[in-house]
């Protein structure tokens, strides 16, 4: 019986929209069609725009009646567009999305009018006991509240039959402790603009009054074929191969990676732009990326919240549009063994209201000596946090990118290319300053100017880049929430910036602003100069040299989550009130009972999938030599082939048992609570499914392709 996965290569012929004169309608005269922002909206007076701003900015509470223009006016917009429904939209601890849909209609008497109030569009109360909350509510207390996020744009979602209007909230429980990814990058942004501006006008940008994250991430995924998909259990239940043999030719060649982009691809993705563009979200750049079958997207970076919010879009409009060219976008960090994993770069810097980016070297002197504290101020907070840090992209996924047998270390370092570090170890060394505390050395225009180009040779081995004007954090996993790692980012920034204040108050009374920027950079870069790292990050000695150096290398989920209870790491976050204690422990308590039960998902399916389809393929395949063993012993036939590959694979098959068997029982042996779980599942259970995978893989490469009951990696990667 042979298997058939049909692909269904039927093309969907997307076209965007044309003008009267037949041409494609420009990006400009559709972008932003379906996203609404109070600033840029009709029907709002141009004085109430200036008090959301104010209230925006500020975080000020905002007053009903302008709530109520508001909500007039949206509901004007999103009616005439087809809406039939809004909803508060928000970022449980999932890390996933979460809405519910109301009604534009309200009765007056018994006269059905489109409405939605100010009350509805500040504040909703969904149903919150069942969201991931980590035991902070008890059930008499299960109410949460979302409330209306200024900052990020209201949009219109597709629906079969309409529309429906999506509010960005922050979701809160009833004593207001954050149960969202959102609520903390939102404190983090406002603690970080509070140091940063300061920071700014001590030493002498007088004018900067905000300083804003500016962030733009870039997103990795797959394109399998719908059929390949719903033939492998493994994917559908866990996102991921759980087994599967490496096809020959892979990613060796490196003839995938910027190559030429398959053209049922290419539709799918012209019409993930187009319906990003229509919300308002700047996708720019598309390209294959290393693996085959794998792709990224990338967008214009703006204000960190609002990226955050785009970037969830960006991963549900993937997988929407896929689905109507029949792909399934795989959005996981490693849905195949022994290939490249997907991630998710998140590329940060901080810019003033008037524009200037805080990381670029820009090339007068003065400017040269800002960029160049500010850049030891932030690799100050990545050594420190660096727990914090490797924690906030910890997941049952990501632990296949991150210290793994085929991945990079999961050890926190710093790339800052080689002429940075240059100029970084003669301020390091003192080389700089002169007697007087005058800075001597020539910093250099020509040296920073340089920097850019020092970068194009990209270190991709690197977890944490400076990349030419901006920091690129490339350890993220491809299926989270942006908003977790760049809160505790910004957070740990947002902690040295702090002290820095505090450095140069004293500092500048007793020398020139320079002196004392350039006193600091050095301080923070001879206690910070273990996390520099420009050497292969993928390579053994670079586990060696960083053990030596006493950089931490937690290379699990389990390991890593920790340090979400360790009060040294924390006590500045909850201090400022960007993280309160007991969400930290809602969030540990969360997170670790998500890993523990994905990985309890994996170890169920892989033994499954061994019994319902391996061990019955092996069986036939057995039965096949075996009638021709039996054949040729009948004719009197020497041939020793058969009975040798027949015994090959017996001897395959009941190795696979055996560690089918080591899997089971240590999967009925747990029984620690979710901590201890955890451990055992990383270090003892997961290598057991890794073996029993290696054995499936064993068994496959003996079985023919027609008795081979799963899409193999081959079909998957290569078919389109
Ligand atoms: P590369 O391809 O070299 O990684 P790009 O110039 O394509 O770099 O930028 C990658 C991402 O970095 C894009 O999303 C871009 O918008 C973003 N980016 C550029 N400048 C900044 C900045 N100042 N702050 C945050 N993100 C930025
Ligand atoms: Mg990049």
């Amino acid at each position: 019986e042979a298997k058939k996965f049909a692909i269904n290569r039927k093309e969907r012929t997307f076209k965007r929209p044309v003008d009267l004169n037949g041409n494609f309608q420009k990006v400009s005269e559709y972008y932003g069609e379906n996203v609404f922002h109070y600033l840029t909206a009709p029907g709002i007076p141009e004085s109430i725009k200036n008090e959301l701003l104010t209230v925006s900015n500020s975080g000020n509470k905002l007053k009903k009646e302008h709530a109520d223009i508001v909500a007039k006016a949206v509901t004007e917009w999103a009616t005439a567009k087809g809406a039939t429904h809004f909803c508060h939209w928000f970022q449980p601890l999932t890390g996933s999305t979460a809405e519910k849909h109301d009604a534009f209609l309200d009765l007056d008497g018994e006269l059905p009018i489109e409405k939605l109030s100010a009350g509805q569009l500040m504040q909703g109360e969904p149903d919150a006991s069942s969201f991931p909350n980590g035991g902070a509510r008890s059930t008499f207390e299960a109410r949460g509240y979302t409330s209306w996020d200024l900052t990020s744009p209201m949009f219109l979602m597709d629906g079969v039959n309409g529309k429906t209007l999506c509010i960005p909230t922050a979701f809160v429980s009833y004593h207001g402790d954050a149960l969202d990814m959102k609520t903390p990058l939102l404190r983090s942004v406002t603690r970080l603009n509070d140091v940063a501006t300061k920071f700014m006008n001590l030493i002498g940008f007088t004018d900067t009054k905000k300083v804003s994250v500016t962030c733009g991430a870039e997103q990795e995924y797959f394109l399998v074929d719908k059929a390949f998909y719903f033939s492998r259990p493994d994917l559908v239940m866990t996102g991921r191969t759980l087994l599967g043999s490496l096809s020959h030719k892979n990613q060796q060649l490196d003839d995938h990676y910027f190559g030429r982009i398959p053209e049922r691809v290419l539709s799918c993705m012209e019409e993930i732009d187009y319906e990003l563009h229509r919300l308002g979200i700047p996708a720019k750049t598309r390209h294959n990326e290393v693996a085959p079958g794998q792709f990224e997207i990338a967008q214009i970076f703006r204000e960190a919240n609002v990226s955050a919010d785009n970037n969830q879009l960006v991963m549900a409009v993937i997988k929407e549009v896929a689905e109507k060219h029949n792909f399934i976008a795989l959005l996981h960090e490693k849905p195949f063994a022994g290939i490249n994993g997907s991630g998710k770069h998140i590329n940060w810097s901080m810019a003033t209201d008037d524009g200037m980016n805080l990381l670029e070297p820009g090339n007068k002197p003065e400017k040269n000596i800002k960029f160049l504290a500010v850049t030891s101020i932030v690799i100050e907070a990545v050594y420190r946090r660096a727990k914090l840090l490797r924690m906030a992209i910890s997941s049952q996924g990501n632990d296949h990118r991150l210290g793994a047998n085929e991945a990079p270390p999961s050890i926190i370092s710093v790339f800052t290319g080689s002429n940075l570090e240059k100029i970084f170890e003669a301020i390091k060394n003192g080389e700089t300053v002169s007697e007087e505390g005058k800075v001597v050395l020539d910093l250099g225009a020509n040296q920073l100017a340089n920097l850019m180009m020092d970068n194009t040779d990209r270190n991709r081995t690197s977890p944490f880049a400076f990349t030419g004007n901006k920091f690129e954090f490339r350890a993220v996993g491809s299926s989270q929430s942006i908003s977790f790692p760049l809160s505790i980012l910004n957070a740990a920034v947002t902690e040295v910036f702090e002290e820095s204040i505090e450095f140069l108050e004293k500092e500048i009374k007793a020398s020139s602003v320079e002196a004392a920027l350039m006193k600091l950079t050095k301080k923070w870069l001879q206690s910070s100069w273990n996390i520099i790292f420009n050497g292969d990050g993928y390579s053994q000695e670079w586990v060696e040299e960083a053990k030596k150096r006493g950089l931490p290398n937690l290379r699990t989920t389990a390991d890593a989550l920790g340090a979400l209870l360790d009060d040294e790491q924390t006590k500045y976050m909850v201090e400022k009130g960007i993280f309160r204690k007991n969400e930290l422990q809602m969030r540990y308590n969360v997170l670790v009972e998500n890993y523990n039960t994905l990985r309890e998902i994996e170890f169920q399916t892989q033994m499954d999938i061994v019994k319902k389809n391996v061990l019955p393929a092996t069986l036939e395949y057995k039965k096949r030599l075996g009638k021709v063993i039996k054949v040729q012993k009948e004719i009197g036939l020497e041939s020793s082939v058969e009975v040798e590959m027949y015994k090959k694979l017996n001897f395959t098959v009941e190795s696979l048992y055996a560690n089918l068997m080591n899997l089971t029982s240590a999967c009925s042996a747990l029984n620690g609570d979710a901590a201890k779980n955890s451990l055992e599942i990383a270090n003892n259970i997961f290598p057991l499914s890794e073996k029993l995978a290696q054995s499936c893989n064993e068994v496959e490469d003996l079985i023919p392709n027609e008795l081979w009951p799963l899409p193999t990696y081959y079909e998957m990667l290569f078919l389109r």
